[in-house]
């Protein structure tokens, strides 16, 4: 037996390992794994080019927990080492400027294990002893034992061996015995192992037997050594990618799409994306795309690597050249992981165009599921966003899809307004909004139907897009004839006093709380249409839309809900309700209305055009009197029109009426509203 010293500069790695690599202790067995894997796969390339020709034998590796010996094994039959490979990779480990990386990357395992080729010695995490037991694949080679226990000497002896390759055997720590568990150990080889290129066997299959469970002579192979992203698209049918989705997530829904990636300049990279089916919450959903480096799992984080808009994607991505061993921040200032990055996105982008340039009916019927995706990509990436534009598409309230061109030559002629404005309606809701999106139609718009999550800000995207020569519109934003102005509107033809009146009165029937708040406007319309409408104004609904999805609450968040009342002066039923006014009012109302008159017009003449703050003094207290009799008169004249109003059983049901073909009649009001109706009848 032989005896030496590990060659490190540092004093010694142990402790270092132990004390830095708490974070990441599982990784250990994906790098003993992969070492194995590594090593039978060299074996296979030097039989190809006839380099060995021995025998093969089986190739499996080998994963065995022996729980009364404390001891986790795992063996290969690859091309095994020589004691003097063995003391070059395993003894002399170069490892210069180790404190300071390791101060700067301890809690960064992969970062340390990448930097000094630990891969081997992360074994040392979770173990006391371990012990390389191995013989190499040349001819004559001895076999050789290997053993440490964690101290920077080791021992090498030669020993017996029949068969060629290694076995690591770890002799598992007490505080890590949970890596000796079965259960823990299988979620282990779940995670990093599921698709390595070689088999590995933990344990022997288990069938039923006699109500029991009992263990077959065949090795449990826990992987799919030839998972579908590393074959060739031309051999793979829309089952087999179906089915590999499920393979990587057993619970989710079919996908909708997926994208194979094969790259091979200016990196190699291979994969597989899936477009999944969500409907709801994009949060939930990211970081499902998971990454490997040569079928070995690394990370299912995948921030900086893809963008941005594209983790909300499954499936895996597979590169060697991604450089997986160092810390987060370096990957995502390193150039060739940007370069990986842009050109997915070009790949996504790619594909999409293809299915819909080829099967634009398929697409059209998953654009509901897709949209959320490409909407997401549009508004987080310029270059996705110049590529989307030719396969974005707009879906009207009767179910037809456009592309945004296709759309705007659509609407074109008649949509755009007196100031050659292209004027996009919409509507978020077919049956709240049933009556705004029926005049619409009925005008010959057409209305878009938007009601994604992400639809609000898209539309903005599209309006600063076309430098405001497009306008989104909700179709209740306003009443039909203004909605698309092509004219000047005419004019109301109501005095300034029955506006007033009116104004008064309706306002009396309407809620007032703090969430929402109403202006009553007038407008000359169709003596056809309805009496009134309610509008809600397209800005201020937008931007408290936008606060909402957004997030926190914020100045348009927390303001009330706003809304107009828009009074159609050229209704018979508005002209009766003002006649009947007139006629219950006028008798009181005109001395003060008189008297308000008069005192407007003594206040403009002591006032002339001079400023506020020039008055002399007793002009000032002068107008104050007036100002304060004015107010008394004003109150006086809104009692008049007030007690009008709530005996005018008219006003309440048209006011309830219009609120109600908005939607916005609820609770008490709704239950009077129909108790009222039914006592007309
Ligand atoms: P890396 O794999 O990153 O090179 P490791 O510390 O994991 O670093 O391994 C060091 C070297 O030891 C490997 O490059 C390989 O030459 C050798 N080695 C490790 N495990 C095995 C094995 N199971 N069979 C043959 N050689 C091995």
């Amino acid at each position: 037996m032989q005896k030496g010293n590990i060659g490190v500069t540092t004093d010694n790695i142990f402790p270092v390992i132990k004390k830095f690599l708490y974070s990441d202790h599982e990784i250990f067995l994906r790098e003993l794994v992969s070492n194995a894997v590594d090593a039978t796969q060299k074996l296979k390339t030097l039989a190809s080019v006839n380099e060995y020709k021995g025998d093969m034998g089986d190739l499996t590796v080998q994963v065995k927990a022996d729980k009364d010996a404390g001891t986790l094994t795992i063996s290969d039959h690859g091309i095994g080492m020589t004691e003097e490979e063995i003391d070059k990779y395993i003894n002399q480990i170069a490892f210069s400027g180790a404190e300071e990386f390791l101060e700067k990357y301890k809690n960064d395992a992969n970062a340390i294990i990448g930097h000094f080729g630990l891969g081997f010695y992360s074994s040392f995490m979770v173990s006391k002893k371990v012990e390389i037991i191995t013989k190499s694949y040349k001819e004559g080679s001895k076999a050789v034992k290997w053993s440490c226990d964690g101290s920077p000497e080791y021992t090498i002896e030669e020993i017996d061996k029949a068969e060629r390759g290694t076995d690591i055997v770890l002799y598992i720590e007490d505080e890590n015995k949970e890596f000796l568990e079965d259960a823990k150990i299988t979620e282990l080889l779940n995670k990093y192992c599921k698709f390595l290129a070689i088999p590995v066997a933990f344990g022997k299959k288990k069938e039923w037997k006699d109500g029991k469970q009992v263990e077959t002579a065949e090795d449990n192979i826990i992987n799919n050594t030839k998972p579908a992203w590393t074959q060739k698209p031309a051999d793979l049918t829309d089952e087999d990618y179906k089915k590999f989705y499920h393979e990587l997530y057993p619970y989710a829904d079919d996908p909708l799409f997926n994208i194979h990636l094969n790259v091979d300049y200016p990196f190699n990279l291979t994969g597989i994306l899936y477009f999944p089916k969500i409907k709801n919450n994009i949060e939930i959903q990211k970081n499902k795309i998971q990454l490997y480096c040569n079928q070995v799992f690394v990370t299912d984080s995948v921030e900086g690597i893809v963008p941005e808009f594209l983790t909300l994607l499954h499936g895996v991505i597979d590169s060697p050249d991604i450089p997986l061993n160092v810390s987060r921040s370096y990957l995502q200032s390193d150039s060739n992981v940007k370069k990986i990055s842009n050109h997915i996105t070009k790949k996504v982008a790619d594909r999409l165009q293809e299915i819909f340039n080829q099967q634009r009916s398929d697409f059209e019927e998953k654009w509901d599921n897709l949209k959320i995706f490409i909407e997401y990509g549009i508004l987080t990436d310029e270059k996705f966003a110049e590529r989307a534009e030719k396969f974005a598409l707009l879906k009207n309230v009767d179910g037809k899809y456009f592309t945004l061109d296709e759309y705007k030559t659509l609407i074109e002629a008649n949509q755009t307004d007196k100031d050659k404005n292209i004027i996009y309606l919409y509507a978020t809701n077919k049956d709240e909004q049933y009556t705004y999106i029926n005049a619409a139609k009925e005008k010959g718009y057409d209305v878009l139907f938007l009601d994604g999550q992400l639809d609000v800000h898209f539309i903005s995207k599209l309006e600063q897009k076309s430098e405001g020569k497009c306008r989104f519109v909700r179709v209740d934003s306003d009443v039909i004839e203004k909605l698309i102005q092509k004219e000047d509107t005419q004019k109301v033809d109501l005095s300034a006093n029955d506006q007033d009146a009116l104004s008064i009165i309706f306002n009396t029937q309407l809620p007032s709380n703090d969430k929402s708040s109403f202006i009553v406007t007038f407008e000359n319309l169709s003596s056809n249409g309805q009496p009134a409408y309610i509008t809600q104004n397209e800005f201020m609904r937008r931007m408290k839309e936008m606060a909402a999805t957004q997030g926190g609450m914020n100045f348009y968040g927390e303001m009330p809900d706003s809304y107009n009342m828009v009074v159609n002066a050229a209704h018979p039923l508005i002209q009766r309700i003002l006649k009947d006014e007139n006629e219950a009012c006028q008798a009181k109302a005109a001395p003060i209305l008189e008297k308000i008159a008069e005192l407007n017009k003594k206040r403009a003449d002591l006032k002339g055009d001079k400023s506020e703050s020039d008055l002399a003094e007793a002009i000032k207290d002068e107008i104050k009197k007036i100002d304060d009799e004015l107010t008394a008169n004003n109150k006086s004249k809104k009692a008049i029109f007030e007690e009008f109003s709530k005996n005018s059983k008219e006003v309440k049901q048209l006011v309830d009426l219009t609120l109600l073909s908005n939607n916005l009649l609820k609770g008490e009001a709704l239950s009077e509203f129909i108790k009222r109706s039914f006592d007309m009848i």
